[in-house]
């Protein structure tokens, strides 16, 4: 039996694994014990990666040779690397010289790994010319990336795993980590263990299983966190709780939001949430953590996802929560930070990539014209784009439209993912060429391709990934690729350069690297000088130390715990900004029409859209089936018995889900998981749960609103 250490696929917490296997075949997986963000530790799915990788063959689930599509409608057919390479790089040449480069569309996967987004990337920006290049992080991160910025001025997470030891309060707040990151958790327990006096604070309109392990519970209305936000820091103004000393300091912009949270008194607040004053009192206590007995400060830790981020106000709602942080100075110590949780694996190596459309190469700004000269000098370009691209929803909208005539879609499953299902088929239908390259044959987008290009996954690829913690970990793989699969950066690879020869004849490649170590190699020379320089990084350290945190710049023994610890940002002139926003209202409010808040969420023992988790029967024991959860009053006056079928209406579509009575959700409201649809787990409609959602989105982060849909229910 070999052994091969590695990092679980599913979320951002990014668990180091050591993958046993015989052969070409994984036989299991345990937690690393040497990893630093689990020391061992996996939940449900994590330790059943080998379980999915055996049952994804055996169901048939694996893509494991390209397909064509030679009619719509029909279903694909045995085809070759020889035949489809040349035929897309010919389609795609023919697309780009007859309309243009933004023509094209890549959406890629925050699964992908760091090498594979840097590929794309270049391939996108470097050779086709277009900025149409975005990922389903767009879905997951963007609004924390653009709150970031915004106030601390680089999409840099400035604590740590380890800071969950030190903190006196942890605060959670549009995120049931309990469920979506369990080895976080376990690690919350720990530090609970061995700081009784430590407080938690979860902040969520569901009592969530997080929710229930907290000494508060501030279950608000959907939607109002930046009105609970401005009401916390009213609150610690009038009490002297704010660290005016560190505002005066390390800050700029304090005044006008100090103007701003004025209207936002107790009762006000109160009235815009729906919690209770003395709740609202009590929260700021702890948030401020001021001693009343020494006046000693203690630190306070942050944690969120997409409840704050997946919001037509994502953006505003994290600012408002790092504003508490920096209006009380708990951020560059231990214990005390905002942290935002990661969903995917490598949403945070696909941004240090630069993989997305607004972004180039180590988070460098495409709206920077220095940032752009700095990237084509690297490349060795004249220039690089400087159109803005379209991002995921925008470049389903321009598929839809006609505007953009190619689709390549890399290891995500948008025809279940994206809002708006119906504009989405729409532009899986109308463009002229659909390339789907997956490890999965059972996605919904995959009936769309016209191309089925078979990659390879978890157990076989090779490269890197960055956590929450900003932490780089090794992926390796441990069996050779299943069927005719082939890593995703190689693919790109080849079709770049084919491309180049049609795009750039007789000019020099710009795809001199032939493995995941020498295009990480391009990357991280990218990054020298930036936030996150990892110069001093490379594949041997990562070998003999283990996982690093960025930055490491040339030099540096090794990676950093924390950030801002010297109270100087990566702003023009080193201050972090307030950010000054007035409470903004849902995209959709529920109404006379609408009466019902439906939120999203995720389950404990599936992940996404279930093309890996849902080739596995164990892990539906949790939750066998779709369901919509409501609250005992509203199945009493729908006259609903616990199964019954309700018929789910939003502006968009319809749905039918069986309904469930729960105590977790409050009266008005109500909740399904989002995994459910398209063709691996099921929902009553072929887009499931996004049949429904909205696609209006933050206009900062162009992040949509999946969290909240305002629908009409009926009993089916
Ligand atoms: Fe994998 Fe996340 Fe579970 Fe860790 S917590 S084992 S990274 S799914």
């Amino acid at each position: 039996m070999a052994e091969t250490k590695s990092t679980c696929p599913y979320c951002g917490v990014g668990c180091g694994v050591v993958i046993e296997s015989e052969g070409a075949q994984i036989t299991g997986v345990r937690g690393d014990p040497d990893h630093p963000a689990n020391f061992g530790r996996l939940c449900s799915k994590g330790s059943t990666l080998h379980l999915t990788a055996s049952a994804a063959i055996t169901r048939q689930a694996r893509l494991l040779q390209p397909m064509q599509r030679l009619q719509r409608g029909q279903g694909p057919q045995a085809s070759s690397w020889d035949a489809a390479l040349p035929a897309i790089t010919n389609q795609l040449a023919d697309i780009i010289e007859h309309h243009g480069p933004d023509a094209v569309g890549l959406y890629v996967s925050g699964q992908l790994l760091t090498e594979d987004y840097y590929v794309f990337n270049k391939l996108a920006k470097g050779l086709i010319g277009t900025n149409n290049i975005d990922t389903n992080s767009r879905l997951c991160m963007s609004s924390a990336v653009a709150g970031y910025k915004a106030t601390l001025g680089a999409d840099a997470p400035p604590a740590c795993y380890d800071d969950f030891n030190d903190a006196a309060t942890v605060w959670v707040t549009g995120a049931n980590p309990a469920w979506a990151h369990p080895v976080l958790v376990r690690r919350l327990e720990d530090a609970r263990r061995a700081n009784p006096q430590q407080k938690l604070v979860v902040v969520d309109p569901r009592r969530t299983e997080t929710a229930a392990m907290a000494d508060l519970h501030l279950q608000i209305l959907p939607g109002t966190d930046i009105a609970l936000c401005h009401g916390l820091l009213h609150l610690m103004l009038w009490e002297g709780w704010t660290d005016n000393a560190y505002i005066a300091a390390h800050t700029s912009g304090f005044e006008a939001l100090k103007a701003r949270v004025r209207e936002y008194t107790p009762k006000e607040t109160a009235r815009m949430t729906g919690l209770q004053e003395a709740d609202i009192l009590q929260a700021a206590r702890w948030f401020a953590n001021v001693d009343a007995a020494t006046g000693q400060r203690l630190p306070t830790l942050s944690l969120y996802c997409q409840g704050l981020n997946q919001s037509r106000s994502g953006t505003a709602r994290n600012a408002a929560l790092i504003n508490l942080h920096l209006a009380c100075g708990q951020i560059g110590q231990p214990g005390a930070g905002p942290l935002s949780l990661t969903g995917q694996p490598n949403a945070m190596g696909g941004r240090e990539a630069g993989g997305l459309a607004n972004l180039l190469s180590a988070h460098r700004d495409l709206a920077n014209p220095a940032h752009r000269a700095e990237v084509a000098a690297l490349w060795g370009l004249p220039s690089v784009p400087d159109k803005p691209g379209k991002t995921a929803v925008e470049m389903f909208q321009a598929a839809a439209d006609g505007e953009i005539k190619a689709l390549w879609i890399t290891c995500t499953n948008p025809a279940q993912s994206l809002p708006d299902q119906a504009m989405v088929q729409r532009a899986l239908q109308r463009a002229e060429l659909v390339v789907v390259q997956e490890a999965f044959a059972t996605t919904a987008t995959a009936k769309y391709a016209d191309w089925l290009l078979p990659a390879t996954t978890w157990g076989e690829k090779d490269g890197t990934v960055t956590n929450s913690e900003r932490r780089i970990s090794r992926v390796r793989p441990a069996i050779p690729p299943a069927g005719a699969a082939r890593h995703d950066w190689a693919i790109a690879l080849d079709i770049a350069r084919r491309l180049e020869a049609r795009l750039r004849p007789g000019a020099p490649t710009l795809f001199g690297f032939d493995s995941p170590e020498a295009i990480w190699n391009e990357h991280r020379a990218t990054t020298r000088g930036r936030d996150l320089d990892i110069t001093g990084l490379s594949y041997p350290i990562l070998d003999s130390q283990g996982p690093q945190q960025w930055p490491m710049p040339a030099g540096a023994a090794s990676g950093r715990a924390r950030l801002y610890e010297d109270g100087r940002f990566e702003t023009p002139d080193g201050r972090a900004r307030f950010f000054d926003t007035a409470a903004l209202p849902l995209a959709e409010p529920r109404d006379a029409r609408f009466p019902f808040s439906l939120t999203t969420g995720r389950l404990r023992d599936q992940w996404h859209g279930g093309s890996r988790t849902g080739t596995l029967g164990r892990l539906f024991g949790h939750q066998a089936e779709p369901s919509i959860d409501l609250h005992v009053q509203d199945m009493a006056r729908l006259r609903l018995q616990d199964g019954d079928l309700v018929q789910v209406h939003s502006r968009r579509g319809d749905l039918v889900l069986p309904a469930v009575t729960s105590d977790s959700v409050a009266p008005t409201q109500a909740h399904v998981a989002m995994h459910w649809g398209g063709e691996v787990l099921g929902a009553g409609g072929a887009g499931g749960i996004n049949t429904l959602t909205n696609p209006a989105f933050c206009p900062l982060s162009k992040q949509p609103e999946l969290k909240h849909t305002a629908v009409r229910l009926q009993k089916a």
